[in-house]
């Protein structure tokens, strides 16, 4: 068993708090490729999607997040607890909640007129909401699919990560999605997520992919100094820009279809987590590693400004890779096997990392 990052109080409980975020936008990222819905499944949908996907990680993060909320009345409701707690005898913060509510709710039953009173009613609510375990909701995104894991004339390309664990997932055009979720052996210095998704093609043995990294930013300048974002640029644009990966076909064109550059690395600016409530916003940009590195030879950062007309909005991202517009050229599961043996991509020592498959059969 890997130590579990997320609860690992050696670390910040910001840094852990941005990793977590930057990984359920990751995973949401996925669905909204696969499904090809054209807009992005909720945050709720997301946990709930973690939760049966690796329940370790939400049990981890859940808390962490809803951290993020605790109000004075949490706070509040905690230490009252905490001091009419015994050895013997714990008492819970709901118990104290729902007793001072009700009390609270008999003298303000017919009242509207007492608006101080009916806003600590609202307060106590929203904190019996955050001690109440979240819900997992019965209806699902994603539905895990069992026959897959059970066919034997069925090898899917690489021996890629031969310890980990993999879910598949059939989507609606009968397509399936098998997520990795990799985790560094020791915790000391992970720096964010990533994602690598990969369209597979068994008729035909090819492979396209791209790789997202996710940075979070404060929504209007990430400082190419800050948090190895140099480094990381660079190794992205070695490994897949300059050898080739983001050019064509050796200037051959093949197909017949219009396509844009053949970038396959992008930069995902994320936000942080927000404060009051749980909806999750975050910015959909995707700017290509190359553009990014042009940039950085001249500036200190990355700016709202410095990237118009640079980046791609998640609102025609995923159908320009699904209709093969963006993305890396096709590569056969013998390129595709090299070319991750040959890099140190999948190194991932200080990355948790989403690895998911679209697998058509
Ligand atoms: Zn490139």
């Amino acid at each position: 068993m890997k130590e579990n990052y997320f609860l690992d109080n050696n670390f910040e409980e910001n840094d852990r708090r941005d990793i977590a975020f930057q990984l359920v936008n990751a995973l949401r990222e996925v669905v909204s490729i696969s499904k090809k819905m054209n807009q992005p499944i909720s945050y709720e949908q997301t946990l709930d999607l973690l939760s049966d996907f690796s329940p370790e990680t939400y049990e981890a993060i859940v808390p962490l997040m809803q951290r993020k909320n605790e109000s004075d009345w949490v706070k509040y409701f905690k230490e009252k607890a905490d001091a009419l707690s015994t050895d013997e005898n714990i008492v819970s913060p709901i118990t104290i909640i729902n007793e001072e509510l009700a009390e609270l709710k008999k003298i303000t039953k017919t009242r509207s007129d007492k608006r101080f009173l009916n806003k600590r009613v609202r307060d106590y609510e929203n904190a019996l909401d955050y001690f109440s375990p979240r819900k997992i909701s019965e209806h699902k995104i994603l539905n895990r699919d069992f026959y897959l894991a059970e066919r034997t004339d069925f090898k899917i390309v690489e021996t890629l990560y031969e310890d980990e664990e993999h879910k598949d997932y059939r989507l609606d055009n009968n397509n399936i999605l098998r997520l990795r979720l990799i985790h560094p052996d020791r915790p000391e210095h992970i720096i964010g997520a990533d994602l690598i998704y990969e369209h597979l093609n068994t008729k035909h043995k090819n492979v396209r992919f791209l790789h997202m990294q996710y940075k979070t930013w404060n929504n209007k300048i990430l400082n190419f100094k800050a948090g190895n974002l140099e480094d990381q640029i660079n190794k992205l644009d070695n490994i897949l820009c300059k050898t080739g990966y983001c050019n064509d076909y050796g200037g051959k064109r093949i197909g017949r279809f219009y396509r844009l550059p053949y970038c396959c690395a992008f930069l995902r600016p994320t936000s942080k987590m927000q404060n009051s409530d749980s909806k999750m916003v975050s910015t959909g940009m995707h700017i290509p590693i190359c553009e990014a590195k042009k940039i950085m030879e001249t500036e200190k950062s990355l700016t709202k400004e410095n990237i118009k007309g640079k980046n791609i909005s998640y609102k025609i991202f995923d159908e320009l890779f699904n209709s093969n517009m963006i993305g890396s050229r096709v590569l056969t599961f013998d390129e595709h096997q090299k070319f991750y043996e040959d890099n140190d991509l999948l190194d991932n020592r200080n990355i948790i990392r989403i690895h998911a498959q679209e697998i058509m059969l």
